[in-house]
């Protein structure tokens, strides 16, 4: 039988695979204490560190951190500590802002004494000198922070320079660790990835960096540290101090010493590319190299962290139980994922993409932001850039589950590899999903029609009020946005009254938004939802009066486009039955803010207990970004629109969308969404609230779950809207790393609708570059 390829092996790996020493903090203490402990001191404290192949040991004395007790796993021979020993020697004699810990004598003067195990086995023990300063990745710095990426630069670069003049053999051993191997063994390791996008990406990596391979050969070799990573760099006041763990030394690349401290120093960044610029650059100010030398650094870099993610798949596993070795495995693959398409596939994104885009897309297509961003990769809630640079998604309500979640993704693959027709033959999906949305809502909204967007939902939902009343029109609230098809841009006053727009056709009756901060009731209405209730019974009436009838009250639950509005509370229940009495019937626009965004409720409209409309219309969150629509409805309404005329969509309610949105529901399910829009959302609103008291430019802050909007204003009590300015919070937010937008009739709104899978640190990123927004503008 063939063997799996992450079963075969190299002679120098068995070894790696041989139980790591058993030893207890009690056995290490016994140890300590046996061979390097002075008769007359206090008995130690010892803490376990954690270790991939050996054992380590904080010793502590009075209560402070004095060595480090080291019990070697079963690949460090003697020879290869001793020349690890000297190593550390040779660079306490020559680096001189850099720490690094050095051997402490036995009682008897040796640096390498024995010890067994608790299995009996004999170990090589060492003591090392306990260095001051803080690991990396304990330390409150800013990941980003260029000063403190050059510091680990400049400390990569000591080391480089002091060991280019130190030899010893031990350390031209294979290695797994040796970067210039990262080809053969991730070509070897790749089936241990359980995901196959994951392995995919392996394999893009492997054919686009051939040429790199192809040159190492040629590159001078010196031995290296080899692991500047965040636990072994010491930090103190946002400045490398120094440098522990000699376990990995390897003669390798010279090289090799920038691109470790590279790949490790990417992980975390929000913009990997720079912090990588300020690292190298640092590097070479203190260790000029050739360019073939200095242009390896980065595919060198990628080459360490595909290594890492195809060796830690492998390890995991043989060794499922050892923690240690998935320590950076999440922020590997993730860096290697916003590295794909960019440093892999440079041509992917084109520098002339932007003119190209000019020539054939039609130009009332707009941007986001002054400077549009090219958007490669979504993951959660973060998108990349084609510069690899990470942005909190806080504006996208259509990738509701998470961009590119997992099991959507391979919900959608797996039905698209089985079979997508359309609703004219019996499919379990199509029907299981149905069963499965209705049961969502409340009675008597049990019938559901598929389509593919928010507008055709809207459409579908118009036909289906005319059929059911014999008229044609509508009312809709005053900035209000439907959808782009004829019939709805007319329905739509966002757009009938926006620019370019032809004013409000004669069929469309339009009642004043209930507004709580900006709207046009009398100063000291007292109750609100009464007032505006009362304008649509007189707009309703108006039509009658007219002869035109109005068929359908069409109004979205919380309305997005005229400002991430929040209805006085009363208000849609009144608003309902004020239509139903005019002979209307009642449409919720639930394409944006439904589906567990408010939180508290799956739809908006439940915000308003009792309010229960005849016809809701879905769109954008329930497909997490696959074209997916649908309208639900009574038994009478769907009966009353089927008289004779067939109703047909040839994608609505195809298998591989039912298979998509069944995944999304169950997502929302599992991952508890719907609760976590609530806990995040009433953070949010509530740090927002806090905010406002610090900055007279937020006039109103409002919202229901993860559904917000901040209003900006020039002066409080005149209100008069700031628009530009909330353009130029959005955009500051834009190079603070967090994605926002603006809307309302002022477009002085900046609107908060995250993805629901935002946490508490999002919500902390989120308003950390608001107030950064606030601050510029405050200065401008
Ligand atoms: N209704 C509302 C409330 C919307 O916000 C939108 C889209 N912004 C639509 C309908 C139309 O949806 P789509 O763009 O998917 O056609």
């Amino acid at each position: 039988m063939e063997r799996p390829d992450e079963l075969t092996r190299t002679a120098d790996e068995p070894l790696d695979l041989a139980p790591r020493p058993q030893v207890d903090a009690a056995l290490a203490a016994a140890i300590y204490r046996s061979h390097f402990a002075s008769a007359t001191e206090a008995t130690p404290t010892v803490v376990e560190l954690p270790g991939e192949r050996d054992r380590t040991f904080r010793i502590d004395l009075d209560g402070r951190p004095a060595f480090v007790l080291k019990v070697a796993g079963p690949v460090e021979d003697r020879d290869l500590l001793v020349a690890q020993n000297d190593a550390m020697r040779h660079l306490a004699a020559r680096s001189t802002d850099l720490a690094v810990p050095t051997p402490v004598a036995a009682r008897d003067g040796r640096t390498i004494v024995e010890a067994s195990d608790a299995s009996g086995v004999e170990r090589l023990v060492r003591c090392l000198s306990w260095l001051p300063g803080t690991p990396l990745a304990f330390a409150a710095t800013d990941r980003d922070d260029s000063d403190l990426a050059r510091s680990v630069g400049v400390a990569a670069g000591e080391v480089s320079r002091a060991l280019a003049d130190f030899h010893a053999t031990p350390f031209a051993r294979p290695f797994q660790w040796d970067v210039t191997r990262a080809w053969e063994l991730v070509a070897r390791h790749r089936g241990a990835v359980e995901r196959p996008d994951r392995r995919a990406l392996l394999d893009r990596w492997l054919i686009a960096s051939a040429p790199v391979a192809a040159g190492v050969g040629a590159l001078p070799r010196s031995v290296v540290h080899n692991d500047a990573n965040d636990h072994n760099v010491l930090v103190e006041d946002g400045r490398v101090v120094g440098l522990i763990d000699f376990g990995d030394m390897v003669e390798s690349v010279a090289i090799a010493e920038a691109s470790v401290a590279v790949a490790y120093a990417m992980l975390d960044a929000r913009d990997p590319l720079a912090v990588a610029a300020a690292v190298i650059d640092g590097f070479l100010s203190v260790r000029p190299v050739s360019t073939a030398e200095r242009e390896a650094i980065l595919p060198l870099a990628v080459a360490r962290l595909a290594l890492s993610a195809a060796l830690s798949a492998y390890q995991q596993r043989r060794q499922p139980a050892n923690p240690y070795l998935a320590i950076s495995e999440a922020p590997v693959w993730e860096a290697l994922e916003r590295l794909d398409g960019v440093v892999f596939d440079a041509p992917r994104a084109p520098s002339d993409l932007l003119a190209r885009r000019r020539r054939r897309l039609g130009p009332s297509l707009s941007f986001a932001y002054a400077d549009p961003l090219t958007i490669l990769l979504g993951r959660g809630a973060y998108l990349y850039d084609d510069h690899a640079r990470r942005y909190l998604d806080g504006v996208n309500n259509v990738c509701h589950v998470g961009h590119a979640h997992p099991r959507v993704v391979a919900a959608g693959a797996g039905q698209m590899a089985r079979l997508n027709t359309n609703t004219r033959y019996l499919h379990p999906l199509v029907v299981a999903y149905a069963e499965r949305l209705t049961a969502l809502l409340p009675a008597p909204l049990d019938v559901c029609y598929f389509v593919n967007s928010g507008s055709e939902a809207n459409e579908l939902a118009l036909r289906l009020s005319r059929a059911a009343t014999g008229r044609r029109d509508v009312a809709v609230l005053a900035g209000a946005y439907h959808g782009n098809t004829s019939s709805l841009v007319d329905i739509s006053p966002y757009k009938f009254d926006g620019p370019g727009g032809a004013g409000r056709p004669d069929h469309v009756h339009v009642a004043p938004l209930p507004d709580a901060y900006r709207g046009v009731h009398p100063i000291g209405t007292t109750d609100l939802a009464a007032w505006y209730a009362e304008r649509l019974t007189d707009v309703l009436a108006e039509a009658t009066a007219q002869a035109r009838p109005v068929g359908a009250f069409i109004v979205e639950s919380l309305p997005g486009a005229a400002g991430q509005i929040v209805f006085p509370e009363g208000y849609l229940g009144r608003a309902y039955a004020a239509a139903r009495s005019a002979g209307a019937i009642v449409i919720a626009d639930e394409v944006q803010v439904g589906f567990g965004r408010v939180g508290s409720e799956v739809w908006g409209f439940e915000l308003d207990a009792g309010a229960v409309p005849d016809i809701v219309t879905l769109g954008k969150p329930i497909g997490n970004g696959h074209p997916l629509g649908a309208v639900v409805t009574t038994r009478a309404i769907a009966d009353a629109f089927a008289n004779g005329m067939e109703y047909f969509s040839t994608f609505g309610g195809n298998p591989v969308s039912a298979a998509i949105g069944l995944a999304v529901l169950d997502v929302m399910r599992d991952e508890a969404l719907q609760a976590n829009a609530l806990a995040m959302g009433t953070l949010l609103l509530e740090r927002l609230r806090d905010l406002s008291a610090s900055t007279s430019r937020i006039g109103d802050v409002r919202g229901a779950g993860l559904f917000i909007g901040v209003e900006l204003v020039r002066d409080r009590d005149t209100r008069t809207p700031a628009a530009t300015e909330a353009t130029g919070v959005v955009e500051a937010a834009k190079a603070a790393g967090v994605l926002l937008s603006t809307d309302g009739p002022d477009h002085n709104v900046v609107k908060i609708k995250p993805p629901l899978v935002v946490g508490e640190r999002e919500v902390e990123r989120l308003l950390a570059a608001l107030a950064r927004g606030l601050a510029k503008i405050a200065r401008t």
